[in-house]
């Protein structure tokens, strides 16, 4: 297949198992890579939620019934196709979402991780059994919720529908899923090779959209639980509204993580992690390292860092951000910690890539002296930028770190075990890393942060989202008449 076939000049809703095309206002879809207008999406509303719910419901009859044993085949299948598609799929997302090639791909290598664990589900779903008394037996399964909703965000177009579609519907849920309408493409391609694997129709259902698609999955009666990925603001939106109306609903939002650099770290390993961290998919990752404190004597890392930065190149080894709106916004918060005093050492402002003129760039940015205060070492940038704080000890660190209202990441830079330890320990986050940029757990561990970077109670994936996308059924019993009735049976 090639690139020209991966082209959806218009994006249709998918409802079972068929891309039908909506009478919704449309809005255009531009790649930020040139700022072209490469598709148009429906902005659709309850009655198509509607449909899908309604076709998900029935194909929920005959999907929740087979054994789990059956329904991973087609994640078997799916995962092959995922391989076989990579470097397509991966074109797809460099177009819509603006990263590179190779970010793209490593973004489709992680979806097939994703589906390997999916096919491992039956071997880890056991259930309970136990005689609780004399021929009694009690016994837990886990049966499926029903219909379930899915809300994605822009920056991971392919993953993160994959965090939660293969685990839930092989847990034998039916979906309707709300894609970014900003990248919209990638999920047209995971629901076609989903039909190539032989999901049944309307086990799986896409509705396109924005706001009026997400309160229409938070309302609607026939949907069991809503998961939701994007920024804080509107996670809890979702949670609040869903779990008003009684859904079950885990909620990840927007993240600040830490790096806190001790002095005897490892130079090299410090500066490259730290600057692919901040500038990996353009520091548009909710695991990206955006404040770096430094503890102490640090000069000489926070040197090998710019280096390291300089060599990140825009349109080259660093891809473009979302839109304009985007660059603007990291722009500004450059320039208002600049005019407040803080120092930039690398400056992505003004980014052009010639031939691409129109695209959204912002070079890698490291900004020194910022103080806990500024609006850039409390918000979320979402952008290539790490702003630097001076402190003078692992406590001040620390206590900057656990003061930030969100807690998806953080790590520790050194050599010395006992002060790895002491951090992660102390660390307000779900995800700790010691020496590492991105402390992403890979399956079969769970996803998920604290704070105000995560609302609900278990993971997104993982074994954690095996208690999410199901419910226990506790049965007790007894076949043997002879057996004497006890106080409890
Ligand atoms: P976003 O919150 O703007 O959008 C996410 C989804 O919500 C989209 O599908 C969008 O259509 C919908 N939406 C937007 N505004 C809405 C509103 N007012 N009411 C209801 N629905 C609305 O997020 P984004 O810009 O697409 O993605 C970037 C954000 O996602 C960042 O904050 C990033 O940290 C976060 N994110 C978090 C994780 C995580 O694991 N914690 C992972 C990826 C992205």
């Amino acid at each position: 297949m090639t690139m020209e076939t991966l082209s959806y000049p218009e994006v249709k809703n998918f409802i079972n198992g068929n891309f039908v095309a909506s009478d919704a206002k449309q809005m255009n879809v531009f790649s930020p890579l040139n700022g072209a207008s490469i598709s148009k999406v429906p902005l659709s509303g309850m009655k198509e939620v509607d449909q899908a719910v309604q076709v998900a419901k029935e194909a929920f009859k005959a999907w929740s019934n087979q054994p789990i044993k059956e329904r991973v085949q087609v994640f078997f299948r799916f995962r092959s196709l995922l391989e076989k598609n990579k470097s397509e799929i991966a074109q797809l997302v460099h177009l819509e979402n603006g990263k590179t090639i190779g970010e793209a791909e490593a973004e489709v290598a992680k979806g097939i991780e994703l589906c390997e664990f999916t096919c491992s589900l039956p071997q880890l779903l056991h259930d309970e059994i136990l005689e609780v008394s004399k021929g009694v037996e009690c016994r837990t399964s886990h049966a499926p919720l029903g219909v379930v909703a899915c809300i994605t965000p822009f920056n991971f177009p392919h993953m993160v529908p994959l965090w939660t579609l293969p685990n839930a519907l092989c847990l034998g849920n039916t979906m309707v899923m709300k894609p970014s309408e900003h990248v919209p493409l990638s999920t047209i391609r995971i629901a076609e090779l989903l039909k190539e694997a032989g999901l049944p129709d309307g086990v799986f259902n896409l509705v396109n959209g924005d706001k009026e698609v997400v309160e229409a999955i938070c309302d609607h009666p026939d949907i069991e639980a809503v998961s939701f990925v994007g920024s804080t603001r509107v996670a809890k939106i979702v949670y609040q509204r869903a779990t008003s109306n009684l859904k079950r609903c885990v909620a990840l939002g927007g993240a600040k993580n830490h790096l806190i650099v001790l002095p005897d770290a490892h130079v090299q390993m410090t500066a490259s992690n730290v600057a692919a961290s901040m500038s990996g998919c353009a520091g548009q990752r909710c695991m990206a390292a955006s404040a770096m404190v430094a503890v102490g004597k640090v000069d000489h890392i926070i040197e090998a860092l710019c280096e390291e930065a300089r060599k990140i190149i825009p349109g080259k080894n660093l891809g473009s951000v979302i839109s304009k709106e985007a660059k603007i916004r990291i722009e500004r918060y450059i320039n208002e910690a600049e005019a407040a005093g803080a120092k930039v050492l690398v400056d992505g402002r003004n980014a052009i890539v010639e031939g691409a003129e129109d695209g959204y760039y912002v070079g890698p940015t490291v900004i020194d002296f910022v103080t806990p205060d500024m609006a850039i070492a409390k918000e979320e940038v979402f952008g290539p930028v790490i702003a630097i704080m001076r402190s003078n000890s692992v406590d001040e660190a620390l206590a900057i770190e656990n003061g930030s209202n969100y807690g998806n990441a953080a790590a520790v830079f050194t050599q010395n075990g006992g002060m790895a330890r002491y951090v992660t320990e102390r660390a307000s986050a779900g995800m700790v890393g010691v020496n590492i940029g991105v402390p992403v757990p890979r399956e079969p561990f769970s996803f998920g942060g604290w704070n105000e970077s995560k609302f609900g109670v278990s993971d997104i994936t993982g074994k954690s989202s095996i208690e999410f996308w199901t419910k226990l059924k506790k049965t007790t019993t007894k076949w043997n008449p002879e057996d004497r009735t006890n106080w409890m049976s």
